[in-house]
C-alpha cells in the first residue's frame, strides 16, 4: 500500500470531501552513540526513506479518530478532546493520542477534532523507532491541521518525547524523535543530547551501503530493562558526583572515568557508567573519522560500540551476537553493530557495495542455521525529517 492507496482507505472509511492532507515521518537507525541519549553524551542517528505515512483531516465535532493500515481488521479508535485518557483498549492509538495530549497539556488547545489514518513501512518494535515515527507524524499533523506555527520541529519532538514518557511509560531519551524529526537526506545527526545543539554530517559512502538486519527477535525484558540501565547509570552517576563535579557521564573523558571510577561500588553499575562514557567518546571519535574520510576507522569503532554494549552495557542477546558475529567474519563489512534499545531488533552495517549479496546471503544463511529464523535485511537510504506531502 503506498500514499495514494492510504488516501483511497482514508476516503473508504471516513467519507470524501474536506481539506484531506498528507504527512510522512520517517524511521531512523542510529550509526553509534547507544544508551548515550539519556546520559548527556552525543548519538549519531540518521532518519531514513521508510518511515510512517499519515493522512489527516479536521473534523467539526470534537471526536478523535485514529486508523492504522498495518493491523489486520484494524478498528478506528475514537476518542473525545474531553477526555484525552491513555485506556489500555485503544492499544498502539495510545501513542498518537499521547501526543495529542501532550498538545493540550501545553496550551496548545483544540476544539474541534480530527479523522486520521496511518500506514507504516518500518517493522514495529525492531529498534528502527516507529513509535517515534508515529509521535512525531502525529505532532507534524497537529502543528499543521491547527495553525501551531510556532512550535518548531525540535519542539514536537521534545512533545514526542514528553509523551512517550508520560503517557505511554517507556523512559526513552530524545535521540529517537530527534532524528524523526530533525532529519536530512543523506546525512547523520551529530547531536549533543547535553544542550540539543547538533551538526548535520554528510555520510558519503561511494564504495558501501548502509544495511539493516532484522533479527526478528524482541526479548519482553525490553522496557524494564531499558529503564533499569536508566536507573544503574544514575546511581553511577550519583556516586562519581561525590568526587567530582558533573552533571552527567557524558561529562567525563576515558581517563576522567578511570581515575574516578573506584568510588562506584556496585560492579555492575561501573560497567554500565564505562560503556556511557566510552560510548560517548567514541562517537565523537567517529563523526571525526568520518570527516576524515577515515570509513575503516568508523567501521572499528562501530564494531567497539557492539562489544560495549554486549560484555558492559549488556543488552544484546543471542540472536543479535550471532548476527553480528556473521557479519564481522565477512570480506568487505566494514562495521557491524546493533542498534537501538536492544535484547533483540536490528544490527546496522556498513558493507562494501560489492559485499552487500554476499553479505545477505551468509549472514542469512548463518543465522537461520543457527536460530531457524529468517533475517530481513534492508539497504538504506538517509532521509529527510517529518513533513507533510500534500
Ligand atoms: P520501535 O519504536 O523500535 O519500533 P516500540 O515498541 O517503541 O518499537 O514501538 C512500537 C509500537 O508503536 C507498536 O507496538 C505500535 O503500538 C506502535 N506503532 C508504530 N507504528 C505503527 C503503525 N504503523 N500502526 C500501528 N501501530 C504502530
Ligand atoms: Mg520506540
Amino acid at each position: 500500500m503506498d500514499a495514494k492507496d492510504l488516501r483511497a482507505k482514508f476516503v473508504e472509511i471516513y467519507g470524501d470531501g474536506g481539506d484531506i492532507r498528507e504527512y510522512f515521518a520517517p524511521g531512523r537507525v542510529n550509526l553509534i552513540g547507544e544508551h548515550t541519549d539519556y546520559n548527556g553524551g552525543h548519538v549519531f542517528p540518521c532518519a531514513l526513506t521508510i518511515g510512517t505515512y499519515g493522512v489527516a483531516r479536521k473534523r467539526e465535532d470534537d471526536k478523535i479518530h485514529f486508523f492504522s493500515a498495518n493491523l489486520e481488521d484494524c478498528e478506528v479508535v475514537e476518542v473525545s478532546l474531553s477526555d484525552l485518557s491513555y485506556q489500555k483498549r485503544y492499544s498502539w492509538a495510545n501513542y498518537p493520542l499521547g501526543v495529542v495530549w501532550a498538545f493540550d497539556g501545553k496550551g496548545k488547545k483544540m476544539t474541534q477534532g480530527f479523522d486520521m489514518a496511518i500506514r507504516g513501512n518500518i517493522p514495529n518494535g525492531s529498534g528502527l523507532s516507529s513509535s517515534a515515527s508515529l509521535e512525531v507524524l502525529t505532532g507534524t499533523i497537529l502543528r499543521d491541521l491547527y495553525g501551531f506555527a510556532d512550535l518548531s520541529m525540535t519542539d514536537l519532538a521534545l512533545i514526542g518525547q514528553y509523551s512517550e514518557n508520560n503517557f505511554n511509560g517507556c523512559n526513552c531519551g530524545i535521540m529517537d524523535q530527534f532524528a524523526v524529526a530533525m532529519g536530512k537526506k543523506d546525512c547523520a545527526i551529530f547531536l549533543d543530547t547535553s544542550d540539543l545543539s547538533y551538526e548535520y554530517a554528510k555520510i558519503a559512502l561511494p564504495d558501501a551501503k548502509i544495511v539493516i538486519t532484522n533479527s526478528k527477535v524482541k526479548h519482553s525484558l525490553v522496557d524494564g530493562q531499558y529503564n533499569k540501565r536508566r536507573e544503574e547509570c544514575a546511581e553511577a552517576l550519583a556516586q562519581l558526583q561525590t568526587v567530582v563535579d558533573i552533571q552527567s557521564l557524558g561529562e567525563l573523558d576515558n581517563e576522567g572515568f578511570e581515575k574516578y571510577k573506584d568510588v562506584i561500588t556496585d560492579e555492575e553499575c561501573k560497567k554500565r557508567a564505562r560503556h556511557a562514557v566510552a560510548e560517548n567518546q567514541r562517537t565523537i571519535e567517529a563523526v571525526a573519522a568520518l570527516k576524515d574520510n577515515d570509513v575503516e576507522k568508523f567501521g572499528k569503532l562501530m564494531n567497539a560500540s557492539h562489544v560495549s554494549l554486549r560484555d558492559d552495557y549488556k543488552v544484546s542477546c543471542e540472536e543479535i551476537d550471532i548476527l553480528v558475529d556473521l557479519a564481522w567474519s565477512i570480506d568487505g563489512v566494514v562495521g557491524s553493530r546493533i542498534t537501538g534499545g536492544g535484547f533483540g531488533g536490528c544490527t546496522v552495517s556498513i558493507v562494501k557495495n560489492d559485499a552487500v549479496d554476499a553479505f545477505m546471503e551468509k549472514v542469512g544463511a548463518g543465522y537461520k542455521e543457527k536460530t531457524g529464523i529468517d533475517a530481513e535485511f534492508y539497504v538504506v537510504d538517509i532521509g529527510d525529517g517529518a513533513r507533510r506531502t500534500v
